[in-house]
């Protein structure tokens, strides 16, 4: 089995927190066809383990484009093609959990990489901010909060629980 490609939200916040204006590099990791949008890793991986899966969801209240709602387990998805970018789903969230980046209406399509192509993965890891995708000999391990996207795909990041530990 190949290495991972480990995606670690926590450094991807720290780094556009602290270059409010970058552009970061965005990946998507499809072995097959896709037909529910163009779905960046970072935002599945935002909706699957940062957000805090609101029970009344305020951001699917607040969007005007009806392009959020729920699946079936209860995870917010956005129709990338309803969307109109006006990031009031960001500015209600009130655990802050979403990016407001990766709300954009034009990508950079230089700055998209398909990860299932190992030329494109090298060029991925050289255009992301330092330490933030690293290539692992790991599965998921909770306890280290690293959790699996797919197959391939790691994530690191701070799950929310209201469970006693
Ligand atoms: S940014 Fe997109 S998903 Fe968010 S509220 Fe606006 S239209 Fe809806
Ligand atoms: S408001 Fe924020 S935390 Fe709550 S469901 Fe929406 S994105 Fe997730």
């Amino acid at each position: 089995m190949a290495q991972r490609i480990l995606i670690d939200m926590v450094k991807m916040r720290k780094a556009l927190s602290e270059n409010p204006g970058i552009d970061l590099p965005e990946a998507i990791y499809y072995n097959g066809i896709n037909d529910n949008g163009l779905k960046t890793l970072r935002e599945l991986a935002t909706f699957r383990f940062s957000c805090r899966k609101c029970e009344d969801a305020p951001c699917i209240a607040a969007c005007p484009a009806e392009a959020l709602e729920k699946d079936t387990d209860g995870i917010i998805s956005r129709y990338t093609n309803l969307c109109i970018s006006c990031k009031s789903c960001v500015t209600i969230c009130p655990f802050g959990t979403m990016m407001t980046d990766f709300f954009k209406h034009h990508r950079n399509r230089d700055l998209l990489y398909d990860l299932t192509d190992s030329n494109e993965l090298e060029k991925f890891i050289k255009a992301c901010p330092a330490g933030t995708i690293t290539l692992v000999d790991e599965d998921e391990k909770p306890a280290e909060h690293l959790y699996r996207l797919n197959e391939r795909i790691l994530i690191r990041e701070y799950l929310y629980s209201t469970e006693k530990e």
